[in-house]
């Protein structure tokens, strides 16, 4: 059998559409062999994934993706193969937990303020248990008709330096990498060609990551076209950083966007699943 990785995807324990059940049988349908569920800021969705994973025989990778600040930005660092009870990063999460509340009350108070009310107890119907998050408010402006997508809900409102953004403080970047690492995982650094840095300022991050003991990048994600393949993998080789392949799937609605449906790791780029244990 051919091995088919995603090693970055998101359920609706944060602000995925599908049940961590219906994601490991999608993945599965996908022909996915080994799926990291990589919620936002939480390892809530693992323990069902991994009931599912079992029933199907898909190897199930434990995995969180960490918002985090450096020089003042958010980074999202992909957390993969870690040991999800380890106390300081369970202990991390209940507190970004709280965090995202908070921010959700200030967002939608934001909103409120442009006629837009009633956000906050939607969300955090929409979220339930999870994570509440940006998606859900974009989802919300959707179904009020106050936009008519989630691009246009984020350029107009919910984009930093928009209407309704609140600047919010994460974990800095090393703490994160700590957390980590603590739990026996794998820090990657998520979508790294996303955060449209200069290659200048790539190299003082990248520097920094691995630095602070990041040891991948996610040089194949969804919608890349090869000349992004080519930088993201040259910036892999000249950091000696291991290559990661996630999809970012979120929900059935973009076409572009599916289970394991990524271009191969070029063939120079050491693969993370290599240094999982
Ligand atoms: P949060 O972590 O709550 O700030 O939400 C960030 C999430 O919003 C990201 O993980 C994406 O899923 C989503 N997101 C961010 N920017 C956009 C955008 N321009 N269009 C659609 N979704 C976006
Ligand atoms: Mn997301
Ligand atoms: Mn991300
Ligand atoms: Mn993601």
């Amino acid at each position: 059998m051919t091995e088919l990785y995603d090693l970055h995807c998101h359920s609706n324990a944060s602000d995925g559409v599908l049940s961590p059940t219906e994601l490991v049988q999608r993945a599965h349908q996908q022909g996915v062999t080994s799926l990291a569920l990589t919620d936002h800021d939480t390892v809530a969705g693992l323990p069902e994934a991994q009931r599912c994973a079992t029933l199907l025989g898909t190897k199930l990778i434990a995995g969180i993706e960490l918002s985090t600040n450096w020089q003042n930005k958010c980074f999202h660092i992909v957390g993969l193969d870690i040991d999800p009870t380890y106390a300081p990063l369970a202990g991390a999460t209940h507190k970004l937990q709280k965090t995202r509340l908070e921010r959700a009350e200030k967002i939608a108070l934001k909103l409120e303020k442009k006629r837009m009310p009633g956000a906050f107890e939607a969300v955090k119907n929409a979220a339930g248990e999870g994570m509440i998050t940006r998606t859900h408010f974009a989802e919300f402006l959707i179904s009020q008709n106050h936009v008519s997508t989630q691009q246009e809900a984020f350029d107009r409102y919910l984009a930093k330096g928009k209407a309704a953004y609140v600047s919010t403080s994460w974990a800095e970047l090393e703490v994160a990498i700590n957390w980590i690492t603590g739990a026996g995982g794998i820090a990657v650094l998520a979508h790294p060609l996303r955060y449209k840095l200069t290659a200048n300022w790539m190299k003082r991050l990248l520097t920094e990551f691995k630095a602070a003991g990041g040891q991948g990048m996610e040089v194949i994600t969804s919608r890349m076209n090869a000349d992004e393949i080519r930088m993201a993998a040259d910036y892999a080789s000249r950091f000696d950083l291991a290559g990661s392949v996630g999809s970012d799937f979120h929900n059935q609605a973009n076409p572009y966007v599916e289970l394991g449906r990524l271009a191969p790791l070029p063939k120079n780029i050491k693969p993370v699943w290599e240094l999982f244990g």
